[in-house]
């Protein structure tokens, strides 16, 4: 659905990122799902729903280009384009079972939503969130208060030193969600965790499965991201 949300608040919450939080229409919101967003430029800009209250729906976004810097100078009060939510998010009946949540940079802002619907349901989680440095670190105090939260950083200048892959090799999940760069999902996808799911973050263009821009490869052939996804089972695609 396409729809004019207006800016309620937008602020740095560590370097290079940002909290945008906007009033959309009332409708069921699924974690893992994103909406598409109009900037200064031509073609909409994907962004995670990182938490829903109410009416009020939250993106954490890095601010790498001139979609994201356009975004990064809007006020409480301006309207903002917006399509969504669309895609396919994480499955959250996970009843009985604990859930892993491995999120690196950017890719942290669904997990969050994620995992206030998974304690909602009573399902047990812990999370491992990857950053490259102290200074980039967000929402760390958030996760902590959903339950156990592992953080590292890449030049050991907070948390644990290394890859978000260290503390997963030690850790009984019987479900693991993830989010992050290519090369950390390869990584999770083969871990020892039986039931993985993957939320891919490629390049966009129209978000709803008509352009083929997005495509990942897949056993079978290949798979759209925006419309198939962004969140798949690691068997269901070839990183
Ligand atoms: C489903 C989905 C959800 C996303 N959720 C978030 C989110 O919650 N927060 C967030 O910060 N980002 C998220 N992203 C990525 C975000 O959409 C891009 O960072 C954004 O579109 C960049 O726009 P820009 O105009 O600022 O940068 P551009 O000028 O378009 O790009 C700047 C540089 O970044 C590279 N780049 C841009 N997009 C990507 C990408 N998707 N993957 C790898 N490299 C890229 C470009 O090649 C270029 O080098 C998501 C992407 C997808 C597909």
């Amino acid at each position: 659905m396409r729809q004019m949300a207006t800016v309620l608040s937008n602020r740095p919450v560590a370097k290079g990122a940002m909290e945008m939080k906007v009033s959309v229409g009332a409708g069921e919101i699924a974690p893992g799902t994103f909406f598409h967003v109009k900037t200064s430029q031509l073609l909409r800009r994907p962004l995670s729903v990182a938490n829903v209250d109410g009416n009020v729906v939250t993106f954490l976004y890095k601010v790498i280009g001139a979609g994201t810097t356009d975004l990064a100078a809007r006020k409480a009060g301006d309207k903002l384009d917006v399509l969504g939510p669309l895609g396919n998010g994480f499955p959250l009946d996970q009843t009985g079972k604990r859930v892993v949540l491995v999120g690196g940079g950017i890719g942290i802002p669904p997990l969050y939503y994620t995992r206030r619907m998974l304690a909602a349901r009573g399902i047990e989680t812990v999370a491992i969130l990857g950053f490259d440095t102290k200074e980039s670190i967000f929402y760390e105090d958030a996760f902590r208060e959903l339950g156990e939260t592992i953080v590292t950083t890449v030049d050991g200048s907070y948390g644990e030193q290394g890859f978000v892959t260290g503390p997963l090799e030690r850790i009984q999940a019987d479900v693991l969600f993830s989010c992050g760069p290519e090369p950390m999902l390869k990584a999770v996808a083969a871990s020892h965790i039986p039931e993985r799911y993957i939320s891919i973050e490629n390049r966009m263009g129209c978000g709803i499965g008509a352009c083929f821009a997005c495509v990942c490869q897949a056993p079978g052939g290949y798979v759209k991201v925006c419309s198939d996804g962004p969140v798949f089972q690691a068997e269901e695609v070839t990183l």
